[in-house]
C-alpha cells in the first residue's frame, strides 16, 4: 500500500466515523449538540485534510502541502472548540491563529524557501501546541468528570503527541530534500503517519461519543434523586439513605433521628397568591432548612410542602434542639411578595430510634405521627414521638 492509498483509506474511514456521530447527534439533548457539532465539523476538516494529500497531487506541492497541513490543524482546533463546548469553557481563537500561521509557514517553507524537515519541525510545534492545550484542558476538568472516557481522551491525545514528536527525531535522522511530502512512498514512516492522523477522528470519536453518554447518564441519575423544585434530594434517595444510616446505626450503637416537617397552612398561601409564589415558597424554605440543619445532615423534599432531616449520630433530644432552631430559623425567615411580607412557619416531629424499630420506615412513621400532634397542638412547634 503506498501512502497516498493510506491517505485515501484514513478519509474514507474518518467520514464513516463522522456519519456515526452524525447518527448518535440526533439523540443526544440540546445541551450536548453544539459540542458535537463541532467535533463533526473538526472530523470533516481531518477528512479533507487527508484527502488533499491522497488526491492533492494534481496541484502543485506547495498548494497541496499548505491546504493538507492547514485543514488537519484547523480539524484539530475544531476538537478543542468541541471540548471548550462541553464543559462550557470560553473559546480563545488560540487554534486559529497557530492554524494560519503554520499553513502560512508551509507556504513559505514549500514555495519560497523549499525545506522539509524545517516544515515538518514546524508543524510538528504546531500540533503539539494544539494537543497539549486539548490534554491540558482534560486534565484541568478531572473533579467534575470523573468518567473514564475523559481519561481515554488525555491517552490518546498523548499517543498523538508522543508520535508526532518522534516522528521529528526520525526525520532528522533521514536526508529528506526539500521538495517533497509526507504523502510520498520515499519513507517508511510516511505510511505510519496517516494511521496516527486517523487516531483522533476515528478512536477519538469513539471516546468523545462516550464523554457525551456519560454525561447524559450522570444526568439521568441526579434527575432521578433530585426534587427538581429546590434542588433538594427527593423521597427515593431519602429512602435509599434513610435504610443505610439505620443499618449503620443498628451496627455502631450511634444514634439515628429523623425530623418530619410540614409548612403550615400552605394551601392559604396557594390560593392568596397563586401556584407560582407557592412554589418559590417552597425552594425559599427549602434553602431555610437547608442552611439551618447540620452540615451533612440530609435534607430532602419527600413531596408536596413535606420535608424531612435525617440526622446521624444524634439522640431524640439533641434532634429536637436541632428541629427547634430549624423552626425559629425559619419562622425568623423574611419572604415577601412585592413587598408584603408573607409569614411561614413549619411544624415538625422528631423520632430518635429506637430498639424495638425493625426498619428506617419505623421510625419514619413516629416521626410523622409526631408531625400530627404538633398540628393539632396548634401549628409552628416541634413534637417528640412518644415512646
Ligand atoms: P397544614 O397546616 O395542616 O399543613 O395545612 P396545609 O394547607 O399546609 O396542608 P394541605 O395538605 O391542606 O395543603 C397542602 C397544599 O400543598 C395542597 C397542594 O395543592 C399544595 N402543593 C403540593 N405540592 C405543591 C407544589 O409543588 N407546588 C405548590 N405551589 N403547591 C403544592
Ligand atoms: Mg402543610
Ligand atoms: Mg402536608
Amino acid at each position: 500500500m503506498d501512502a497516498k492509498s493510506v491517505f485515501a483509506t484514513v478519509a474514507l474511514m474518518v467520514l464513516a466515523n463522522g456519519a456515526v456521530l452524525a447518527n448518535v447527534y440526533r439523540d443526544l439533548p440540546g445541551a450536548l449538540r453544539p459540542a458535537a457539532i463541532r467535533w463533526q465539523a473538526g472530523t470533516a476538516l481531518v477528512a479533507l485534510g487527508s484527502a488533499f494529500f491522497a488526491f492533492g497531487s494534481i496541484l502543485p506541492l506547495p498548494i497541496m502541502v499548505t491546504l493538507a497541513n492547514g485543514t488537519l490543524l484547523f480539524g484539530l482546533g475544531s476538537y478543542h472548540r468541541a471540548f471548550e463546548r462541553f464543559y462550557g469553557r470560553r473559546s480563545a481563537p488560540v487554534d486559529v491563529v497557530v492554524a494560519l500561521a503554520a499553513a502560512a509557514g508551509t507556504f513559505w517553507l514549500s514555495a519560497i524557501d523549499p525545506c522539509f524537515i524545517c516544515r515538518v519541525e514546524m508543524l510538528s510545534a504546531a500540533w503539539t501546541l494544539l494537543l497539549l492545550r486539548s490534554m491540558w484542558l482534560l486534565h484541568a476538568m478531572r473533579a467534575q468528570d470523573e468518567s473514564r472516557s475523559r481519561r481515554m481522551l488525555i491517552v490518546i491525545y498523548g499517543l498523538v503527541v508522543i508520535y508526532v514528536i518522534g516522528r521529528v527525531v526520525v526525520y532528522l535522522h533521514l536526508d529528506v530534500p526539500g521538495e517533497t511530502s509526507i504523502a510520498t512512498n520515499d519513507y517508511g514512516i510516511n505510511l505510519v503517519s496517516p494511521m496516527f492522523v486517523a487516531l483522533l477522528p476515528v478512536i477519538g470519536t469513539t471516546a468523545f461519543v462516550l464523554l457525551c453518554t456519560e454525561r447524559v447518564k450522570r444526568q439521568l441519575e441526579i434527575a432521578a434523586a433530585t426534587d427538581y423544585l429546590t434542588g433538594l434530594p427527593n423521597r427515593r434517595t431519602l429512602v435509599a439513605d434513610g435504610n443505610w444510616a439505620f443499618r449503620r446505626a443498628r451496627e455502631t450503637g450511634a444514634g439515628l433521628a429523623v425530623g418530619v416537617i410540614d409548612i403550615d397552612h400552605f394551601k392559604a398561601i396557594n390560593d392568596t397568591y397563586g401556584h407560582g409564589v407557592g412554589d418559590e415558597v417552597l425552594a425559599f424554605t427549602a434553602d431555610c432548612l437547608k442552611q439551618a440543619a447540620r452540615k451533612g445532615d440530609l435534607v430532602a423534599r419527600t413531596g408536596g410542602e413535606e420535608f424531612v432531616v435525617l440526622m446521624d449520630d444524634l439522640d431524640l433530644r439533641a434532634a429536637t434542639a436541632a428541629l427547634e432552631r430549624i423552626r425559629v430559623a425559619v419562622a425568623d425567615s423574611r419572604f415577601s411578595v412585592d413587598g408584603t411580607p408573607v409569614p411561614i412557619t413549619i411544624s415538625a416531629g422528631v423520632a430518635g430510634c429506637e430498639p424495638r424499630d425493625r426498619d428506617f420506615d419505623d421510625v419514619f412513621r413516629r416521626a410523622d405521627r409526631a408531625l400530627y400532634l404538633a398540628k393539632l397542638a396548634g401549628r409552628d412547634r416541634v413534637k417528640q414521638a412518644v415512646a
